[in-house]
C-alpha cells in the first residue's frame, strides 16, 4: 500500500499509550486471519465505524459479508477518538455550504447530520452497548474575548441548522456549572449529543456484526484491488471474490487500494492526552467538575472532557510528521495548553498520550458515494474529526447505496466524485501552512 504518512501512522506505536487500549477486554473475539480463497456478494474494507455499521446494515438485510480488516477491529480513528458524539463533519461554516452546494442540499445535509447523532443513540439502544455514556449535548466555548461572538453565532446557526434552542454561559454561569477555568470567557451548551467510550463502541459494533453472521478477518490487509467481472481482493494469504465492493478507511486509506483515491483524502493527525484520576478536592480546586463534553472555538481545536472515572481527556490538533520526536513535542504542546486551561491541575500527571489519524476531503464536506469510474463500488470517508455519529451513519448510507435503496436523509453533496487536493501524494505539505495561519487566526 502506498501511503502519504512515515510508517509509524500505521503502526501500533502511535497507540501503545492509549487510554482505551486498557479496555480491551481479556477475553476479546480473536477474528481470523484470512488464509484462504473465498467469496461473498458485499466486501468491506475496514472494520471502524464506518466499515462495521455498513455491515451491520446488509446483513440486517440479509446478505451475504465479508470484512478485512488490516489490523483489528476499532484499530483505526474509531478505538482511539475522543468519544463525542456531536453534529458536524463538515469544516464550511452553513453559508458556506448553502453558497456552495445550494440551499436546498445544505437543509437536506443539516438533516443528515442530525440524523446521524440518532443513528448512533439508536444503534446503542437497540443492540444495548455498553459504551458508557455521559454528557447532555455538548458545550462550545470561547477561549478569548474576541470569540465570545463567535460562539454565540455558532448558537445562533445551530438554531438555524437544526431548529433547536441553545443556551448562552457567562463566565459566572460556567463557573456554577462547574467549568471554571482562565481560558473560557463564555460558552453556549447545545443539547444535541453525547459522549461514549470509543473502543466499547467499535468492539460492540463488532460483536453486533459478528453475531448477525458477517465475516471479519483481522490483520487481513486488502493489497490488491482487482475490478473484473465483480471485485477481487488480495491479501497476503487469501483472497476475496465479491459483487460490491464498499471502501471504509478512511485516515488510513492508501493511494492505491484502490488507485481511484490517489490524491482525494486528506489524513490529519489528532492526539489525546489523559490524566490520572483527579481526586474530588483537586476538581473542587480547579473549580472543574462538569461532565460535559467541551470543544473550543479556535480553528485548531482542542476538545475535552472529565471521564466517568474523573481523568481528563485533553485532545488537539496539529502534528504533521509521524515520528517520535514529533509525538513527543505534540505531547510536550498538548501539556502546555492543558496547564493554561487547568492551572491548578500542573502537577497531575497525564499517564496516556496517543494519536491518530483523521481524513479531510477537498471540498471539505464528507463523502459516502459510488466510487468515481468503478461499478458497484462504494466509499464513505472525510468526516473532519467527527465520525463518532457520521462514520457509522456514513456507513450505513453506503451499505443502502450498495442495496439500491434510500432510506435516511442523504445529502448530494456527499455524493459528488472527491476532488483531488493539489501537490498529489505530496499534499502533506499543505498542512504546515494552513496550521500556521490558524494558529495565527486562533491567537493562542
Ligand atoms: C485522536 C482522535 C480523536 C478523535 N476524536 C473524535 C471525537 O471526539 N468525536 C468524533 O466525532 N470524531 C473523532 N475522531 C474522528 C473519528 O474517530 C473518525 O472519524 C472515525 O472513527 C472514522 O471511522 P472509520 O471507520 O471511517 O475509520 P477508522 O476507524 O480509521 O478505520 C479505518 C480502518 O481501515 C483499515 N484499513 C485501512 N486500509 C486497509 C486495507 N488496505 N485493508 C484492510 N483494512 C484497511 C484500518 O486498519 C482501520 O482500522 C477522532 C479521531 C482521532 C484520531
Amino acid at each position: 500500500m502506498k501511503r502519504i504518512y512515515e510508517p509509524m501512522a500505521y503502526g501500533d506505536l502511535p497507540i501503545q499509550n492509549s487510554y482505551w487500549q486498557t479496555f480491551k477486554p481479556a477475553n476479546a473475539v480473536q477474528y481470523p486471519t484470512l488464509s484462504d480463497n473465498i467469496a461473498c456478494d458485499f466486501v468491506i474494507v475496514g472494520a471502524g465505524y464506518t466499515g462495521l455499521s455498513a455491515a451491520i446494515r446488509l446483513a440486517e438485510q440479509g446478505a451475504d459479508v465479508v470484512v478485512l480488516e488490516a489490523n483489528e477491529p476499532g484499530w483505526g480513528a474509531s478505538g482511539r477518538n475522543g468519544g463525542l458524539v456531536s453534529v458536524g463533519g463538515s469544516k464550511l461554516s452553513d453559508k458556506q455550504i448553502a453558497a456552495k452546494f445550494g440551499n436546498q442540499d445544505a437543509r437536506t445535509y443539516f438533516q443528515t447530520e442530525r440524523a446521524a447523532v440518532d443513528f448512533v443513540e439508536a444503534l446503542i439502544e437497540q443492540h444495548n452497548i455498553q459504551v458508557d455514556r455521559h454528557s447532555k449535548g455538548y458545550t462550545f466555548a470561547a477561549h478569548s474575548k474576541s470569540t465570545i461572538k463567535d460562539v454565540k453565532s455558532y448558537g445562533e446557526q445551530y438554531k438555524a441548522r437544526y431548529g433547536l434552542d441553545h443556551q448562552f454561559l457567562d463566565q459566572n454561569a460556567m463557573r456554577e456549572r462547574g467549568m471554571d477555568s482562565p481560558e473560557f470567557h463564555a460558552a453556549v451548551n447545545l443539547p444535541i449529543g453525547f459522549a461514549l467510550n470509543p473502543i466499547k463502541f467499535a468492539l460492540g459494533l463488532a460483536d453486533v456484526a459478528g453475531a448477525l453472521g458477517v465475516r471479519i478477518f483481522a490483520n487481513s490487509a486488502v493489497e490488491k484491488v482487482s475490478v473484473q467481472n465483480g471485485f477481487e481482493l488480495q491479501t497476503q494469504n487469501g483472497r476475496v471474490r465479491a459483487k460490491k465492493l464498499l471502501m471504509a478507511t478512511n485516515g488510513y486509506s492508501s493511494e492505491d487500494v484502490p488507485s481511484a483515491f490517489a490524491s482525494r483524502y486528506m489524513p490529519v493527525q489528532s492526539n489525546i492526552l489523559v490524566t490520572r484520576p483527579l481526586t474530588d478536592i483537586e476538581l473542587q480546586n480547579q473549580g472543574w467538575w462538569s461532565e460535559q463534553m467541551v470543544v473550543d472555538a479556535r480553528n485548531l481545536l482542542h476538545y475535552f472532557r472529565l471521564l466517568p472515572d474523573k481523568r481528563m481527556m485533553f485532545g488537539l490538533r496539529g502534528s504533521v510528521i509521524a515520528s517520535d520526536a514529533s509525538m513527543a513535542k505534540t505531547k510536550r504542546n498538548a501539556r502546555v495548553d492543558f496547564d493554561r486551561m487547568f492551572p491548578d491541575w500542573h502537577n497531575v500527571q497525564t499517564d496516556h498520550f496517543w494519536s491518530g489519524l483523521i481524513c479531510m476531503s477537498r471540498d471539505l464536506v464528507p463523502f459516502s458515494g459510488p466510487i468515481s469510474g468503478i461499478d458497484n463500488a462504494y466509499a464513505a470517508m472525510a468526516y473532519h474529526g467527527n465520525g463518532v455519529s457520521m462514520a457509522p451513519y456514513c456507513g450505513a448510507l453506503m451499505a443502502d447505496m450498495a442495496l439500491g435503496k434510500q432510506l435516511m436523509p442523504h445529502a448530494e453533496l456527499m455524493k459528488k466524485p472527491m476532488r483531488k487536493f493539489e501537490l498529489g501524494p505530496l499534499r502533506r505539505n499543505l498542512l504546515p501552512p494552513a496550521f500556521a495561519w490558524y494558529k495565527l487566526l486562533d491567537g493562542k
